[in-house]
Formats: C-alpha cells, structure tokens, sequence
C-alpha cells in the first residue's frame, strides 16, 4: 500500500515545489482590476448597474439558461428558487446527505426541512435509486406526495453536482416528473460542467451556481438562479430586489421580499472572471489529466475522473483512498504538513448539528465517501506549474 509520502511525492510531481499550495485560489488578475476600477469610476457600486445586466447576459450565454438572475450568493439563491419551485414551511426537501451545508441551509430558510438521502458512488451526486425509494414508498393524496417516513409532502428535490461532477440528472429529471416533484439543480460547484453538452443546472424547474471565493469563478461572494421559466425568471427577480414595484420616485412594495441582489462592483469582478472562465476550465482539465496519469501507478489509489457521458469542470480534483478514515487522516495530516492544503468531504448534514436527528434515508454509500475522500489542489495556475 502507498504511503502517506508517497502522495505528498506524487501530488509534488504535478503541482511543484512552491512551500504553500492551496486547495483553490482564486486568479485575479489586470482584467478584473480593469472592470472593478470602472465600476467604482462610474459611482454605481450598488445593485443597479450595467455590470449586473452584463453579467447576468454573460452566464445566461455561457449555459443555456433562458434567464439567469444574479443575487448575493449561492444560498440566498437556492434558498428563492426553492421558494418558487413552491417550497413552503412544513415540507420536505429531498437534498443528498453530502453536501455542503449551504444545500440544507437554504432548504431550512424556507421553512421546510430537508430529507436525506444517499450519494452514488460513480458520480459522487444524489443517488438516483435513493429517490426513487423514497418516491416510491410516498402516499399520493390530494395534498401531494406524502413522504412515508415523515408524513410531510415532498415538495422538491435538489440535486447536487458534486466537486463538479455531474450527477445523473437528466435520469432524475425524468423520475422526479413522472411524481410531478420539482427538481431544482444546486449547480453551485459545477460552473462548466455538461451532460450531452447541456448545462448542469438547466436541466431542473430552476437551478443556481454560486461565485464564492473558491468556485471556478468569484464575484467574491455571489449567486445565480437559472430557469427557462418566463414568469419564474420575473418573480425572481421581484422577490430578490425588495419587492418593489417599478416606478421612477414611488417606493411601493407588494410582498415581504429580499435584498438578495448582487452589488454591481462584484458583477464586475464576475464579468472579468468570465470572460477568462473557458481558459480556467482548459487549464483544470489539464490539471486532472497530469493527476490522473501522475496516480495511475499508486497503489490504493483512484484519482476521481468525470462520470462517463459528462464534461466536469473538475472544480476540486479529488482521490479516493482505502484503508478507511485512519489512512484517509494521515494522508490529510501528511498532506497538509507538507504545505499541500488537501481537505476530506464535508461532514455529512444528517450528522451536523442543526439537522441531527432528522428521520433520513439509509445513507451507506456517502458514509463511505466521506470517509474515503481527499481533495487535493486545484487552482488552474498549477495545469503550468
Ligand atoms: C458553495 C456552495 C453553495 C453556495 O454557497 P455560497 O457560499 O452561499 O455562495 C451551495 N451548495 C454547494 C454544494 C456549494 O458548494
């Protein structure tokens, strides 16, 4: 069996010998100066501003969505497009027990309470078989679908597209509509990842991508919600900004609404960061091919290729050690003492303080992810390196 050292050795074969190498750092660079500096010369700082509407134009292109909705960040959109998908409080949501908690949080901020389920073992997403367990086993009244366990009706499920991997999604699509259950794409991860050349994120009633410092592209903190839906694209938009109704000096506002809109100076760090966003993913593919061929004679050890059929954006690459949690954290502590800063999986939401003791699926298979996992630098600086 390899050792610790052997990873650090190998993980040094690719991304150098520089002392500190982080998990993913993010690329700014002249370009992003450049837009920022005029965003800040034009005094329109805030959430109006033609950086927003570019932005938004520039990712509706980039993946296919029919509208696309820039909003303060991942959570704060999934947590809306659950809310339009029709999510209320008292309801179940079906989220993949790994995850990272923002996909639980959201679901909670609506008032509803997440059900979950297990991962898949080839795609790391929402098992497709778990679903339809629990679909399966739900009662249909008039009401809705009634999960059998909690007796709450599932009123959606969320998908996720683990460290960029896609999950079976257009399998899922296909279940979730013969139970009439929306499905809304936590897409946060997976900026550049395609199924047949369709977008992750476009395939659900309404999915979100999230520009955090450490996703493929940063707005330092921001979040997108996508749909084809004409009247959902136009309630997201009202119920993110207030509420308010258009008018040139009125301040009139129909509902209790957000202030969830992205400020227009990180638009324009997010237009910059797109318009580079095809070169990060050439680099991170070049990334994953040398780790790939770098791992392919180290024993106990699999480096995580794109599921068959999809395009990851391979956001963090990532091995699958065995020997369980005992060599999983040694190679963590070789790692990192090493100044390779290498991470495990979130600790599973089922297990997390606010949502212990929730009833929850059977979850073997993320068990057994989390605790064979490690993520390992990704920044597309190191595809030259
Ligand atoms: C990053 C992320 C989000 C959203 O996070 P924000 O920090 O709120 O933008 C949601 N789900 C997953 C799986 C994520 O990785």
């Amino acid at each position: 069996m390899s050792t610790p050292e052997d990873l650090v050795r190998t993980i040094r074969s690719v991304v150098g010998d520089e002392p500190f190498v982080g998990l993913h750092v993010p690329d700014i660079g002249e370009l992003e100066k450049r837009r920022v500096e005029e965003c800040l010369d034009s005094t329109f700082v805030s959430s109006v501003g033609a950086f927003v509407t570019d932005f938004e134009r520039g990712i509706a292109d980039f993946t296919g969505a029919g509208h696309a909705i820039a909003v303060s960040n991942g959570t704060s959109a999934l947590q809306v497009a659950l809310q339009l998908a029709g999510v209320g409080a008292g309801e179940d949501v079906i989220v993949p027990t790994l995850s990272f908690v923002a996909t639980a949080n959201a679901v909670a901020h609506t008032g509803a309470r997440p059900f979950f389920v297990d991962s898949d073992e080839a795609t790391l997403g929402l098992s497709v078989e778990a679903v339809a367990d629990v679909l399966r086993s739900a009662r249909v009244t008039s009401e809705g679908l009634m999960n059998a366990v909690t007796g709450r009706r599932i009123a959606a499920i969320v998908p996720m597209h683990t460290l960029g991997h896609p999950m079976r999604i257009a399998e899922l699509v296909s279940l979730a509509a013969e139970y009439d259950v929306p499905v809304v794409e936590d897409a946060a991860e997976s900026l550049g990842s395609r199924v047949d050349g369709v977008h992750t994120g476009t395939f659900g009633r309404l999915g979100i991508v999230s520009f955090n410092g450490n996703k493929i592209i940063t707005t330092g903190g921001g979040g997108m919600i996508l749909t084809d839906d004409d009247e959902l694209a136009g309630r997201a938009r009202h119920l993110t900004t207030t509420g308010k109704l258009p008018h040139r000096w009125e301040f009139e506002h129909d509902e209790v609404a957000y202030n969830y809109r992205m400020p227009n100076l990180n638009a324009a760090l997010g237009v910059a960061q797109l318009e580079r966003l095809p070169r990060f993913l050439a680099d991170k593919r070049r990334l994953a091919a040398r780790y790939h061929e770098a791992f392919a004679d180290v024993s106990d050890v699999e480096f995580l290729s794109e599921p068959t059929g999809s395009t990851s954006n391979y956001w963090l690459c990532a091995l699958r050690v065995s020997g369980g949690v005992a060599r999983r954290d040694a190679i963590l502590e070789a790692t990192n003492d090493a100044g390779l800063q290498c991470r495990p999986f979130w600790n599973l939401l089922h297990a997390q303080a606010p949502y212990r003791g929730l009833p929850h699926g059977p979850v073997p298979i993320a068990e057994a992810l989390h605790s064979s996992v490690v993520c390992i630098p990704s920044s597309p600086a190191l595809a030259t390196a």
